[in-house]
């Protein structure tokens, strides 16, 4: 049993792993919580839901 490390959470797509990691990026750079099409303030609400998401509601839905 020794020597066994568990993941903290199960395997996740790598996809979500890239979307971590642009959203941590966008942190760096201040562009975290706007919208990377229109460049508007993203909603709290929708960042509060999924903090890697990249896109407003109105470009999300076009
Ligand atoms: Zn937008």
């Amino acid at each position: 049993m020794r020597g066994q490390t568990q993941p903290a959470k199960p395997m996740a797509g790598s996809s979500d792993l890239q979307s971590i990691e642009d959203a941590l990026d966008r942190l760096e750079t201040g562009a975290f919580g706007y919208c990377e099409n229109c460049a508007e303030p993203i909603a709290l609400a929708r960042l509060c839901d999924n903090p890697t998401i990249s896109r407003c509601k109105n470009c999300d839905e076009a």
